[in-house]
């Protein structure tokens, strides 16, 4: 039916009746992509934060006026400079270039629009893009927004020992067309919270080289995983080192704690000045049309924040403060499971990163967790570590036992 037709009958008078509901936004409904929590299970303002906003509420010169379409210069220069690093050969060769966007999944659609218009062929929506399997949920769903119409899943996960599928990965990217686009989770993979060595990204690497494969870090976890905000881009950092052209959507809702300012970096790195110019000149049309130019609020503060040293040293002791608590966490309910005697191995809470544990509890003993314990996790056994707090310990560790056991 065209809209424009008459309605069929007084009761189909809306122009929507015919719009199916769409199913729930799972990660949302459960507990809104979860944020950072403290101990006593509440949100945190980042003290940083809350300093550097007094700053800018006191700062009469500021205004609100547009920013431009591409974002506040202070901010996307510091933002690609935290994750290559500030003496990056890409930065000093002026090949590297800053987009700023709606967060981590704003940079993530507006890079992988730009893809679908400018990369492999013009307008080529059939180029493969590969995810990891299993990933976060919005990968399929932002780069399929984009128009791209042929998204994989590489392997990642090995369900049997709990870890990385290093040979199935490698596998299916010796097997890839050329020229295909592979999205990476820089640190704390979203949602297994496992990471490859620095020898495993090496051999990625290699076979990426070989295979003329385009990478697409996400990093949404800058700081959150180690403590170490150079450590955490340390696979970034050595794609640029290779003489790759990447990527990479920096997300700093986590780090920052500014999840509602929606705070976001592209970063381009191409082979020289030219190209990435051309490439923001592009972006530049994109953003025009879909939020025009972008908000000013958290990108000031994130600009100041990395671009005053002692603020900056005041950040990264706050990151710490955070990463510290969730391996604190990891620590306790390992030890709690072992002495418990819980069946199956649980050196993977202590090994993997971030905030995610895939827990290995299947279906079934996930369902036990929610409908018995009221404990809420992901059906694929995902748990959030900044969920738990050292009151809650010993209730989610006998849980898990009764579980697996009952
Ligand atoms: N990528 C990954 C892997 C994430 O986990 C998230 C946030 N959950 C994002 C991107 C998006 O972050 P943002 O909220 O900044 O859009």
């Amino acid at each position: 039916r065209h809209p424009r037709d008459p309605p069929r009958s007084p009761a189909m008078a809306s122009l929507f009746a015919d719009v199916p509901m769409a199913a729930p936004v799972v990660v949302f409904k459960l507990s809104a992509d979860f944020p950072y929590r403290t101990d006593e299970g509440q949100p945190w303002v980042l003290p940083v934060v809350r300093k550097v906003e007094a700053q800018i509420s006191n700062d009469l010169t500021l205004n609100h006026e547009y920013l431009p379409i591409l974002g506040l210069p202070d901010f996307t220069q510091a933002a690609s400079a935290i994750v290559l690093s500030k003496d990056s050969a890409a930065i000093a060769d002026n090949r590297v270039g800053g987009v700023q966007c709606l967060g981590g999944t704003g940079a993530l659609r507006i890079g992988a629009e730009f893809l679908r218009r400018w990369y492999n062929g013009n307008n080529n929506k059939a180029t493969p893009v590969y995810v990891s399997s299993p990933t976060w949920g919005n990968h399929n769903g932002v780069f399929g927004g984009a128009g791209f119409t042929d998204i994989r899943s590489y392997k990642y996960w090995d369900k049997c020992t709990r870890g990385l599928h290093m040979k199935g990965m490698l596998k299916d990217m010796e097997d890839a067309p050329e020229f295909s686009i592979f999205v990476l989770h820089a640190c704390a993979h979203n949602p297994t919270g496992t990471d490859p060595t620095h020898e495993q990204w090496m051999e990625i690497a290699k076979v990426m080289k070989k295979r003329h494969l385009f990478p697409f870090f996400d990093i949404a976890y800058q700081g959150f995983a180690s403590g170490d905000l150079d450590k955490d881009a340390w696979a970034v950092r050595y794609f640029v080192d290779q003489g790759f052209e990447f990527f990479c959507a920096q997300s700093f809702s986590k780090n920052f704690g500014l999840y509602n300012e929606r705070v976001g970096n592209l970063t381009i790195v191409s082979k020289d000045h030219d190209n990435v110019m051309k490439v923001r000149s592009q972006m530049e049309v994109i953003i025009r049309t879909i939020w025009s130019n972008p908000p000013t609020q958290g990108a000031r503060i994130v600009a100041k924040t990395l671009n005053d040293p002692q603020l900056f040293a005041e950040w990264k002791e706050n990151v710490k403060t955070m990463a510290d608590r969730v391996l604190l966490m990891r620590d306790e309910l390992r030890k709690r499971l072992e002495k418990l005697g819980t069946p199956g191995t649980w050196n993977h809470i202590t090994e993997q990163i971030g905030m995610f544990s895939f827990t290995g509890l299947n279906e079934a003993q996930v369902e036990y967790m929610i409908k018995t314990k009221h404990i809420y996790l992901m059906a694929n056994g995902r748990i959030n570590m900044c969920g738990l707090t050292t009151k809650t310990l010993d209730y989610v560790a006998t849980s898990i036992h009764e579980a697996v056991t009952s």
